[in-house]
């Protein structure tokens, strides 16, 4: 690892400026666990590291009927998996988190790292598309709310300007008759990257799918919403002609790569499986 100076600010103004002021050579560190293990393999090399671990009011989760759900971006992925408002009523979420390394790992991991660390596999990243979460943003120059369909650039890459933060998510109240679900697809049964992720929501009225939103990972370069297999469920009866529709219309509007794990058509067959097993179970939950 190279040498690097360490700041510890206390506020999200100084942590900021001082971003701005090593524009391009510092690294924000959350949990560590994804920036560390870059910087032991010399993939990042940044001249200043700069913790958010003292500033305060960036974890927690609070909860109201009217306002919804919202998480801090330091909070740790495994307080979140935890958390009995998230289980109940976000447990595509919830499902996310847990899917992240070990507990090891989501004692330390937290959801603003696995969002800004913005890789195509990240696993609550689905969830945060289905659940409609909004991203907070912080810097010197003020504060802006940002739509998670918006934050994913590419491959590592979102729309964060120098010197702004991610502050945390809030997520609106989910409505009545709803249900969610995040499904993995892994190659290890231990700790493993997804190869394939899928979270869906659905909300029924009176037997049909009033909304449904669909949330693929790690099959395109960004965490994506199949908005055309959604288009083919919104305002119908659920049943398996549909689910299968909706299946072949997701796998389409992925963009999968090959490699050593697996092949694109591989990635595509299990994105058709996914797609109709977490609809299926969302709209199960939104009975219950
Ligand atoms: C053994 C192991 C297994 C793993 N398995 C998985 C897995 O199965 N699924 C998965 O999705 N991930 C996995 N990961 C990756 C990692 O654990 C997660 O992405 C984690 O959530 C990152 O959070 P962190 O707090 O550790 O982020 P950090 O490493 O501290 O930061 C990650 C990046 O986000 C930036 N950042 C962090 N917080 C903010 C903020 N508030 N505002 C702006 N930028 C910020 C940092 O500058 C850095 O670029 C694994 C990692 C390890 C080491």
């Amino acid at each position: 690892m190279r040498n690097f100076e360490f700041f510890e600010p206390t506020t999200i103004e100084e942590a900021s400026s001082l971003l701005a002021q090593h524009n391009g050579t510092a690294q924000l560190l959350a949990g560590g666990t994804d920036i560390i293990i870059g910087m032991k393999a010399r993939a990042l090399t940044p001249e200043c590291v700069i913790s958010l671990e003292k500033i305060p009011g960036l974890d927690g989760i609070t909860y109201s009927d009217n306002e919804g759900l919202r998480v801090g971006a330091m909070t740790k992925l495994r307080e979140i998996e935890q958390s009995q408002i998230i289980i109940d009523q976000y447990t595509a979420l919830v499902e996310g988190a847990a899917e992240v390394g070990s507990i090891q790992i989501r004692n330390l991991a937290t959801l603003g790292g696995n969002i800004c660390n913005s890789s195509p596999a990240a696993d609550a990243a689905a969830a945060l598309l289905v659940l409609d979460a909004q991203v907070k943003i912080a810097s010197t120059d003020g504060e802006r709310t940002v739509s998670i369909t918006d934050f994913f650039l590419g491959p590592g890459e979102n729309v964060l300007q120098t010197g702004e933060i991610v502050t945390g998510f809030e997520f609106p109240p989910q409505p009545a008759n709803s249900g969610s679900q995040y499904l993995k697809q892994k190659i290890r049964e231990v700790m493993d990257l997804a190869f394939v992720g899928v979270a869906a929501s659905v909300q029924l009225d009176n037997g049909t799918v009033k909304d449904v939103k669909i949330g693929l990972a790690a099959v395109a370069p960004t965490p994506i919403r199949a908005s055309n297999a959604e288009a083919t469920i919104n305002g119908n009866a659920l049943n398996d002609e549909l689910l299968n529709q909706a299946g072949t219309a997701a796998a389409a509007q992925s963009s999968p790569i090959s490699d050593l794990r697996c092949s694109a058509d591989y990635r595509r067959e299990i994105v058709d499986v996914l797609t109709r097993r977490a609809v299926q179970t969302a709209a199960t939950r939104a009975q219950s």
